[in-house]
């Protein structure tokens, strides 16, 4: 099962920042587990995310008294607890080579 999630605008920086984290966190945690998102969907998802990232740092800050409510950005993603998601691809490649080398 598989699915991507894209959410459209328009975001200020804070509510884009809030929204970018949030779905990246996701993906570190959930988009690790068939081979084929593994090697390709989610890195891409991820490099996608990091180039949206630039995006989102040059739009404007929100202006106080801006309609509509405002997102916290929270913590740097890094810092989140979904950051140990980064360590699922590197637990893959070491139950692959465990494995090639059992098979050899
Ligand atoms: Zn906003």
């Amino acid at each position: 099962m598989m699915r991507f999630l894209t959410l459209k605008g328009p975001f200020c920086r804070n509510c884009g920042t809030a929204v970018r984290r949030d779905m990246t966190g996701k993906t570190l945690l959930q988009g690790w587990w068939s081979p084929v998102s593994l090697v390709l969907f989610t890195p891409l998802a991820l490099l996608w995310n990091l180039f949206i990232k630039f995006k989102i740092d040059k739009l404007p800050a929100p202006v106080p008294g801006q309609p509509g409510q405002q997102l916290d950005p929270g913590q740097s993603l890094l810092k989140r607890p979904a950051a140990i998601g980064l360590l699922i691809p590197l637990a893959w490649v070491a139950f692959m080579v465990f494995q090639a080398a059992r098979g050899s």
